[in-house]
């Protein structure tokens, strides 16, 4: 997302690689990356990401992690070790600054970004993010999982009356009962969450990869009739907020 001409770049997957060559083409010279986890879904576009081969770029990599694993710093350059990756993280070019931070902290990102982050249930734990800038609210919150009629506090308060929230929708209810302990939450639980918080907008995000595009068109369908906030998440979407 962008906000007060900042980059402010929410995980790091498949889609890093074509964000990091629009930002070079494009001559930026800074960006933040927040991270929620490290599993290889949330990381794998890092090694791919052209701005941090580039020696005028100042890049910012936050994360929250269980303290046992590390820090991100750690983390990250052990996926490009050999026989993983031959280039290693001491070979980017840019300024790299890591940031660890403890889930539930908030800090500012720039001048007039302000950032609430709030830890999320997920196996190796997961952090959800709350983005304010000029009245806007933007919430990303994945992966994680719901408990059935009993709405988790941490989520509702985090997505207050925000303007957009991009929410782990990677099940439906029906299928909910047998991924139980998979760390993941349903697109109704989504609409029951943004109702609840008086949300505007509610990004059905993080698909199971199972679910084809006929799939997909059905639960947009459903999701929208049970809540005209609610709209599938597609690569390559742009959402204003103004
Ligand atoms: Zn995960
Ligand atoms: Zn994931």
């Amino acid at each position: 997302m962008s906000a007060a001409g900042r980059t402010i770049i929410l995980d790091a997957g498949t889609g890093l690689r074509q964000l990091g060559a629009k930002l070079v083409k494009e001559g930026a010279k800074d960006a933040t990356l927040l991270l929620t986890h490290v599993h290889w879904d949330h990381i794998c576009g890092f090694p791919f990401f052209g701005p941090a081969f580039k020696a005028d770029f100042d890049l910012a990599v936050m994360a929250a992690l269980p303290g046992q694993v590390g820090g991100i710093r750690s983390v990250l350059g052990r996926q490009m070790t050999e026989p993983l990756f031959p280039v290693p993280l001491e070979q980017l070019h840019a300024r790299i600054d890591f940031q660890d931070f403890e889930a539930g902290l908030a800090f500012e990102v720039g001048a007039d970004i302000k950032v609430r982050t709030a830890p999320l249930n997920h196996p190796n734990a997961a952090t959800g993010y709350r983005i304010e800038h000029a009245g806007r609210a933007l919430c990303y919150v994945t992966d994680t999982e719901h408990v059935p009629g009993n709405p988790d506090q941490r989520v509702l308060e985090l997505i207050d009356g925000a303007d957009l929230v991009i929410y782990d929708c990677t099940y439906t209810d029906e299928e909910f009962p047998a991924h139980v302990g998979w760390g993941h939450s349903t697109w109704q639980e989504g609409v029951r969450l943004c109702k609840q918080a008086g949300a505007r907008r509610l990004a059905i995000f993080h698909h199971d990869p199972d679910h084809e595009d006929d799939f997909m068109a059905r639960v947009e369908q459903e999701a929208s009739a049970m809540w005209d906030g609610a709209f599938v998440a597609r690569e390559g979407m742009t959402i204003w907020l103004d």
